[in-house]
């Protein structure tokens, strides 16, 4: 049962950890994919920029070369300052340019658009800012960007384009220059590079590392262009270029731009960068790492809520799978452990807590094992539903008689237990009179009244027994013997148990005796009132070779209850008819032959033919033959031994009623029952002659037998005192000692004789 509930649990972990897995999976991919698009972005950005970029200075370099050779063709005369037309003309036409002018190789700028402050006009050769361009301006073949810095000329931020003019030798003449714009309007880098606030794209002068242009939106230019780039920014970004092993110079070949992640000192950012040959130019675009997690993120919220409501769905599943599991253990529990009928804990309860019970009372508890009397006369009397009933009322009666910590429990039939952890026997007597005392009060069930009585057994754990089996035997042993004394209650004694053995001994001994000379027949002489005998009853003799004689009150019993009865009938139906009709052939005198006949022997199914047979075998006739039946017999099946005994009445034999007055039968069976003959119990005639009221029992007894046709034979007679008094009631026959003891069949051909 654990291991079912365990395994749920095992599933569920495994469903939980294959979705953790399958969600950081799919998150992986999906912030994988996130930053590969972004990376693309920042690619294609960076090569748009960088052919942009190609494309406008190549416009530019021509634009200045033509102009150059324009104002040298112009203007020979190189050493004043002077603004020409077509300078301010150009200026109008080319709003991203700043300044146009003209320099001489020594660096002195000469030919200037007007807007420039001629106070201000730089030498470009010593201006710091310049020089390293200048210089480089003037071997080189094509054109040259300077680094960015405040023209003040202009008063404004500018990138320096420079275009060195020679004559036919390849002597620099001139140098042609101009401002390109970066901020402001109509600036040559747009804003809209940007995709968001931390985006960024920036040109990098690969001949000193200072950055060419910016693109940081609240940035202070000073601090951008006036020194280089901090070697720790760029060279991080240079690093990573070349981490999958190339040189630098191969990247810078390469057309295509290079993604990868950098951490800058503006934290980490995803980079795209690629290299303009033609100007030396480096070109980063890059945006925020921390954004594109930021957006990861959002687009994971929806995926975290299904993510969370499922897995909060499958536990409260998983949860309801494991109650109902438990629900139905304990249900099943409870079905073992519990009967069905009466709903209070059966025998598998009490084997399941004994071991409990030994541990919570080390000083002992005790178990009252209680049966009602007669339990199976109330279900044959009244049905099994009605008995259920009894069985129903009886238990939840008992409960009302338990104090905390005791139970009950049904063991099965009629059979309770009560559990007490009480050991102390004026106690046990108080609680056995109480619990009796609450089912012999009046019960109404379905509407009849019912008297019930029970015999409790007491055994008190440890002293009459270490296990559940033994406590139980013992209670039981006690039991038995409260209803045979029919005290109500017994403790658990040894000798008593002792006799439980001797019962169990005699029963293997039976066993063995049918069959053998142990067992044979007596006879006992039944006379009428003139002493004339008329018939025998046959009793049957046990004489065991160890224990002796042992009566037949002390064994048939014994037979009844285990399977032994129909054989041993048997044999005493057989080995009578047969001593019986030697007998009646050799003295050639009639008389009834009376055989004792019990329920078990009555009820089996064979009972009539064998009867039959042997009846015919031995060359009797059935009206020969009187069959005795306990009253108390009745009580057991009245059904179906009132159909038996009509069934033996109709095939001639007579039916005689044994111990008459001491069981219960009444008027209604005698009236529907064929009896020939009521046997009066000896324990009347005993008191006959001493008691009035044996006197007026046997009177009526004598007086029903007369009304309803039948004879009367008192049994048990003793002196002539009894025999008198007997025939003066008008009893028809007798049977005692007075006249004649059980006697082999030899001592009665003698006493025939
Ligand atoms: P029961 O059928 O009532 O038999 C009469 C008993 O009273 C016999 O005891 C008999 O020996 C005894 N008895 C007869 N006259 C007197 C008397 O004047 N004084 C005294 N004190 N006793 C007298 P027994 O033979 O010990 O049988 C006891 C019971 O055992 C019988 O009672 C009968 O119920 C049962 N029984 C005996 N033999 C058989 C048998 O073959 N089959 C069956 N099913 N039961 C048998
Ligand atoms: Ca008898
Ligand atoms: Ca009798």
């Amino acid at each position: 049962m654990a291991l079912l509930k365990k395994n749920t649990w095992l599933l569920y972990a495994l469903f939980v950890v294959i979705s953790v897995l399958l969600a950081v999976m799919s998150t992986y991919m999906r912030w994988d994919n996130l930053v590969e698009s972004q990376k693309q972005q920042q690619a294609h950005r960076a090569e748009q920029v960088a052919s942009s970029i190609e494309a406008i200075l190549l416009s530019h370099e021509m634009l200045l070369d033509l102009l150059g050779q324009q104002l040298l063709n112009e203007y020979q005369d190189l050493n004043d300052v002077r603004s020409p037309k077509l300078l301010d003309d150009l200026m109008v036409i080319n709003p991203s340019v700043i300044g146009f002018g003209l320099a001489r190789p020594d660096g002195q700028l000469v030919l200037v658009n007007s807007a420039q402050d001629r106070e201000q006009l730089p030498n470009l050769l010593h201006q710091e800012a310049s020089r390293d361009s200048f210089l480089y301006t003037l071997q080189a073949s094509g054109m040259v960007l300077g680094r960015t810095y405040f023209l003040k000329a202009i008063g404004s931020w500018g990138i320096p384009i420079r275009k060195a003019l020679r004559n036919e030798q390849g002597n620099v003449i001139a140098v042609m220059t101009a401002g390109i714009k970066i901020e402001g309007g109509a600036r040559i880098f747009e804003k809209d590079l940007h995709f968001s606030n931390t985006d960024e794209v920036s040109l990098v002068r690969d001949r000193d590392h200072y950055f060419q242009y910016q693109s940081s939106v609240n940035d202070d230019l000073d601090e951008i262009y006036q020194s280089p780039i901090n070697p720790e920014r760029l060279d991080a970004s240079l690093l990573q270029l070349t981490s999958n092993g190339q040189a630098l110079a191969a990247v810078k070949a390469l057309k295509e731009a290079r993604t990868y992640i950098v951490h800058h000192p503006k934290g980490y950012r995803i980079e795209a960068a690629v290299y303009e040959p033609k100007h030396e130019l480096w070109v980063f675009a890059s945006s925020c790492l921390l954004d594109t997690f930021k957006q990861f993120i959002a687009s994971m919220m929806i995926y975290v809520v299904i993510f969370v409501f499922v897995q909060v769905m499958v536990f409260s599943l998983f949860r309801s799978i494991v109650r109902s599991e438990k629900q139905t253990i304990k249900q099943l529990e409870y079905l073992a452990t519990h009967d069905a009928l009466t709903q209070l804990p059966n025998r598998q309860y009490l084997i399941n807590h004994i071991q409990q019970l030994v541990h919570t009372n080390p000083d002992g508890f005790s178990l009252l094992f209680l049966d009602i009397n007669n339990f199976k006369g109330i279900n044959d009397s009244f049905g099994h539903d009605y008995g259920d009933q009894v069985l129903k009322q009886m238990g939840n009666k008992m409960q009302t008689a338990l104090v905390t910590d005791e139970f009950l429990v049904r063991l099965g039939s009629d059979e309770f237990v009560v559990v007490t952890p009480e050991c102390r026997e004026d106690k046990l007597t108080q609680k056995c009179e109480q619990l009796a005392s609450t089912l012999q009060g009046a019960n109404w069930i379905q509407g009849l009244k019912l008297h019930v009585e029970v015999s409790i057994g007491v055994a008190c754990y440890p002293q009459h027994g270490q296990n559940l089996n033994a406590l139980l035997r013992a209670a039981d042993v006690a039991m038995y013997k409260a209803k045979s004394d029919k005290t109500g209650m017994e403790f658990y004694q040894h000798d008593v148990d002792n006799a439980y053995l001797k019962n169990y001994r005699i029963e293997q001994a039976l066993r063995s005796a049918i069959g053998t000379d142990e067992l044979y027949m007596f006879y006992q002489p039944q006379v009428d009132h003139h002493g004339q005998m008329i018939g025998v009853e046959a009793l049957v003799r046990w004489l065991h070779p160890e224990m002796g004689f042992i009566s037949p009150a002390r064994f048939i019993p014994i037979a009844e209850t285990s399977d032994l009865m129909t054989t041993l009938g048997a044999f005493v139906v057989e080995r009578t008819l047969s001593e019986m009709s030697q007998l009646r052939q050799q003295s050639g005198k009639s008389f009834t032959v009376s055989i004792n006949i019990s329920v078990r022997q009555l009820m089996h199914s064979s009972f009539i033919d064998c009867l039959m047979a042997q009846v015919s075998q031995y060359q009797f006739q059935p009206q020969d033959i009187i069959l005795e039946i306990t009253e108390n017999l009745f009580i057991e099946d009245m059904n179906n031994v009132g159909r038996i005994i009509i069934e033996l009445q109709t095939k001639g034999f007579n039916i005689s009623l044994d111990d008459f007055g001491t069981g219960y039968s009444s008027l209604n069976v005698l009236q529907k029952l064929p009896i020939d003959e009521l046997k009066v119990d000896k324990s009347f005639v005993d008191d006959i002659t001493r008691d009035e009221k044996a006197r007026k029992m046997i009177k009526n007894i004598i007086a029903i037998g007369k009304n309803y046709g039948m004879s009367v034979l008192a049994e048990g007679v003793e002196t002539a005192h009894q025999a008198r008094m007997l025939s003066n009631f008008g009893c028809d026959y007798f049977q005692g000692y007075l006249f004649a003891k059980p006697m082999s069949a030899n001592d009665l051909r003698e006493y025939l004789q």
